[in-house]
């Protein structure tokens, strides 16, 4: 097959107020296309599971986005990831929920899908499995004084521990989750999404980027999607699979991924979700309801990476 490798990433989808100043918005701009390349450096060798695998490790170990070392803190002041990675040649799908040691998590969610015969590992047993494959590291590499000093202030302004989590995610800007959608040379697609989930979540609490159907989806012939936003409406939405459902209808891939963000915004009211996606084709497309989603693609032999953060910024 001669077809050029594509990918799209996002790097969370949220409000403008997230951005303390300029410098900040364009340091997290720059790692999406930081991303972007080194997902199309490994398509060289690779196929779109390494692809994505590789784009959404860069962003992981960035720091400037909530997944990996960036990921925000839950409501008793600990880290709590999730991760969850895709494969559309035969629906293999690899995830992780509530990890706390890791950085790099999708890696840990591919180990899953590779190394093992389950889908969804969480908590001690995922970073069990971290240990053995080299992956776990110490606290102090994903907690900093200024991540304590920020859920100090945080913590100490909420009215109670009861407090909806949607609505403070929403008020501290969201933002921040990763996601990765790849087509390989061979026509083969997936989908990757991590992060540190909803800032203040309760402990334990698991949100859609581990869930297939939910925070992602990819099946080759089709379209490979990536979900950010509030968790619990995705997937009350099941918002990935959704997309995939409406394009294997026959509903051009742009226009699915729009019927599916509006779809939310009509059950559960707007600021709440983010997707992008690829198609088997090789188009691209993203839609959110939030005010911003950082969002980068490209295709081989483009020779630049396409960036947009606000709703019409030129982008698929
Ligand atoms: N979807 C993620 C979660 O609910 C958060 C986000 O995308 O910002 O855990």
């Amino acid at each position: 097959m001669n077809i050029k490798a594509v990918i799209a990433v996002h790097g969370g989808a949220g409000s403008a107020g997230y951005f303390i100043n300029e410098e900040h918005r364009q340091r997290y701009l720059n790692g999406l296309i930081n991303a972007v390349n080194a997902g199309l450096e490994v398509a060289k060798q690779g196929n779109a599971l390494d692809m994505v695998t590789e784009a959404v490790t860069t962003m992981e170990y960035d720091g400037s986005y909530d997944a990996g070392k960036g990921s925000v803190l839950n409501l008793y002041g600990e880290i709590e990831q999730d991760a969850g990675i895709m494969w559309g040649k035969d629906l293999s799908v690899g995830a992780v929920a509530s990890v706390k040691h890791v950085i790099n998590t999708i890696r840990l969610a591919r180990l899953v899908m590779e190394k093992t015969d389950h889908v969804l590992i969480t908590g001690n047993g995922a970073e069990e499995l971290a240990k053995q494959f080299g992956l776990w590291v110490p606290y102090v590499e994903l907690i900093n004084e200024n991540k304590i000093n920020r859920y100090k202030s945080l913590v100490r302004n909420l009215r109670s521990r009861y407090e909806k989590n949607a609505d403070l995610a929403k008020g501290f800007g969201l933002t921040g989750t990763v996601g990765a959608v790849a087509l390989d040379r061979d026509g083969n697609l997936a989908a990757a999404t991590s992060t540190g989930g909803t800032i203040l979540k309760w402990p334990g609490r698991v949100g859609d980027s581990p869930l297939p159907g939910a925070g992602y989806w990819a099946e080759n012939g089709i379209c490979a999607v990536s979900a950010t936003g509030i968790g619990e409406f995705i997937i009350r939405a099941m918002a990935s699979l959704r997309v995939v459902t409406l394009v294997k209808n026959g509903i051009r891939l742009g226009d699915a991924v729009k019927q599916v963000v509006d779809y939310v915004t009509k059950m559960f009211g707007s600021g709440n979700i983010g997707l992008i996606a690829v198609d088997s084709s090789g188009n691209v497309a993203s839609s959110f309801n939030t005010e911003v989603m950082g969002r980068a693609w490209s295709r081989e032999g483009m020779n630049k990476v396409v960036v947009a953060h606000h709703p019409n910024d030129p982008f698929p």
